[in-house]
């Protein structure tokens, strides 16, 4: 039986962007099953809660039967392991994601040699879009429908005061 082809997109999606979505709907052909995972495990505090977060992204993705939506608070590696994947999905938007990405790609690979890190090249209307641009944005009281995926709707009201 030949096996699926699984890939994690990790991230911390606080909030998904129009960028996040792009990577996942153009590795869609590469792929049987993409898993988008919220990594908890990170130093980062989030500005969203954890279920405003998932419930976004599958809203975003509820039309594509070969996405998945779920969190995780592991090493990545552990986490593809745990799932079948043999395929980390990261995005690129410049030099320094490039830079960053690299190191943890190869860190990855040393921790878990089975697992290869896929990058997808941002599109060049994507590229200066970031989850911090967007927070920040949001916290001011400003517009974001353009940032983020058409069918979500993100207001200061969502900010975790937990
Ligand atoms: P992390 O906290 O792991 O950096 P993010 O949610 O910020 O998580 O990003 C997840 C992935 O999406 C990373 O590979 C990042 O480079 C990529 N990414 C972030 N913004 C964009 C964008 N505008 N276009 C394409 N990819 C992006």
């Amino acid at each position: 039986m030949k096996q699926e082809n699984i890939a994690i997109f990790p991230g911390s999606f606080d909030p998904i962007t129009k960028g996040h979505e792009s990577i996942v709907l153009r590795a869609m052909p590469l792929f049987d099953k993409i898993i988008v995972a919220i990594g908890e495990n990170t130093s980062k505090k989030s500005m969203f809660p954890l279920e405003k977060r998932i419930s976004w992204l599958k809203e975003t993705f509820k039309q594509y039967e070969k996405v998945e939506i779920d969190s995780f608070n592991t090493l990545t590696v552990n986490y593809c392991k745990e799932k079948g994947a043999k395929y980390i999905l990261r995005g690129l938007r410049n030099t320094m994601d490039y830079q960053y990405e690299m190191n943890i790609a190869r860190i990855n690979n040393e921790l878990n040699p089975q697992v290869e890190t896929i990058f997808i090249l941002t599109k060049p209307e994507d590229a200066a879009i970031s989850s911090s641009f967007v927070r920040e944005i949001i916290t001011f009281g400003g517009d974001v429908q353009k940032f983020i995926p058409k069918s979500i709707n993100i207001t200061q009201k969502d900010i975790n005061h937990g």
